[in-house]
């Protein structure tokens, strides 16, 4: 049997980081950047004014009180987007809309408040200037004063995007601000995923008695979405060999392939055997509950080496084994660094009593927050085969075998892995409404 930590330094010691791609800026939301990012322009481009008003030499208004205004004449209009052709002359002004360069001549910008520019918008069709129209400052303004600087958020040639960075929204939007189109990012990881067992029919099929619905594949799909990875459903494989191999077929060329089911020591559970033979496989024991069976491997296509994560059947257990082993798998090979987990510290709502186990046992739970504490308390029952266990969680917390019990009122760290309200993770109507356990 080897831990959790072991077999999970073992995974990404098979896993590489992928080659880059160019892809279209939204599609690289949360990829990351493979290339370090400058900008071939100063952004602004030019000084411009961060108010509505009037662009005027700032000597000009020296003195200027709403006892003794100063009048200047009003020589033009400027919005963003153009450029005044003339030249601010002294005793003049130019009227100019926030975003709009800084006409020659002025050096600083007297926003309308300041001045006996009516508060109103002016009706549609008037707003032109009339000529020779004046304007009343009220204030002084400071040389500068309301201008953004040319180069004052980005200087041209900087450096604004490290390579290695996690593209966030606002990395997205300076991309565009520098006019990228496509980005230069390390590729999404084409994950396949089979399901094995002759028990399991696809969704939107009629459901004989006799059978279930193949779940795993769609939880499993949905976590690698979520992590970033672009999943492929290959559908369900029949416990035989045959069957098996021909989905496999399908799925070298991904790269990592996950199936599910068939790697416990039933008579039935050929995948096993079939990758034995296929690849280069593992199985190990993992010191962990649910999720103890886990077969990783690789396969062979041409040059390529393919990983493969063999997860145990049982709902709980093969996402939860996801979790810990799939998604770090998936964030190395999209270059990513870091894969913790925020860990908070919670109050044990009630009795954990893990007695009974000789692994590390991962309990699900609902962790809400009152009165600038945070409490966790079970999603019910913990069996490996209740999916809704995993339904109603925003966290699990890891209980050690030599810990044993978990006493209510103690406090526990759980990890993460929805962050938010208890009431938005699916949890069943009024089970957090419930009479808290502990108070
Ligand atoms: P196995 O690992 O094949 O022994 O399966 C363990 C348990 O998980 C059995 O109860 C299976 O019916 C169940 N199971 C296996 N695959 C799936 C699946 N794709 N969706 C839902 N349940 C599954
Ligand atoms: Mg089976």
């Amino acid at each position: 049997m080897i831990s959790v930590e072991e077999a999970l330094q073992r995974i990404l010691g098979y896993v590489e980081v992928l080659g880059p791609e160019e892809a279209p800026l939204l599609r690289a939301l949360g990829q990351v950047l493979a290339e370090d990012v400058h900008s071939p322009f100063d952004v602004p481009p030019l000084d411009n004014t961060a108010m509505d008003g009037y662009a005027v030499r700032a000597v000009d208004t020296r003195g200027a009180s709403p006892d003794r205004p100063v009048e200047l004449e009003v020589v033009g209009e400027v919005a963003a987007g153009y450029v005044f052709p003339g030249e601010v002359l002294p005793g003049t002004a130019v009227r100019i809309m926030t975003g709009a360069p800084i006409p020659a001549g002025a050096d600083a910008v007297v926003p309308f408040e300041d001045t006996d520019e009516p508060f109103e918008a002016p009706p549609e069709g008037a707003r032109r200037l009339r000529r020779h129209q004046r304007v009343r400052v009220f204030r002084e303004a400071a040389p500068g004063a309301n201008i953004r600087r040319a180069g004052e958020d980005i200087a041209r040639g900087q450096r604004v995007l490290r390579a290695g960075s996690v593209l966030r929204p606002a990395d997205i939007a300076v991309l565009a601000a520098l006019g990228h189109a496509t980005v230069r990012v390390v590729r999404r990881p084409v994950v396949a995923i089979i399901s094995t067992g002759d028990e399991l029919v696809p969704v939107g099929r009629p459901k004989p008695e006799n059978k279930i619905y193949d779940s795993n594949a769609y939880g499993l799909a949905a976590l690698v979405l979520r992590y970033g990875g672009v999943p492929r459903l290959l559908g369900i494989a029949k416990d035989t060999v045959r069957a098996l191999k021909a989905r496999l077929e399908r799925a070298l060329d991904a790269d990592m392939v996950v199936t599910s089911a068939g790697v416990s020591r039933g008579y039935y559970d050929v995948v096993k055997e079939v990758l034995a033979r296929e690849g280069e496989v593992d199985f190990w024991t993992v010191a962990m509950k649910p999720g103890k069976p886990l077969a990783f491997g690789c396969f062979y296509r041409g040059e390529r080496r393919v990983p493969h994560l063999g997860l145990p059947g049982n709902p709980v257990s093969a996402l939860l084994a996801f979790e810990l082993f799939g998604r770090p798998a998936i964030f190395k090979m999209m270059g990513k660094r870091d894969w913790s987990r925020p860990r908070i510290r919670a109050i044990a709502e009630e009795r954990i009593d893990t007695r009974t186990e000789d692994r590390v046992f991962f309990a699900r739970c609902v962790v809400t927050h009152r009165d600038g504490r945070y409490y966790a308390r079970l999603t019910g029952p913990q069996g490996s085969g209740i999916l809704t266990s995993m339904v109603y969680a925003n966290a699990v917390t890891a209980i050690p075998p030599e810990k044993r019990v978990v006493e209510p009122g103690e406090e526990i760290e759980v990890i993460m892995l929805d962050w938010g309200h208890g009431e938005e993770w699916g949890t069943e109507p009024g089970f957090l409404a419930r009479e808290p356990r502990f108070p």
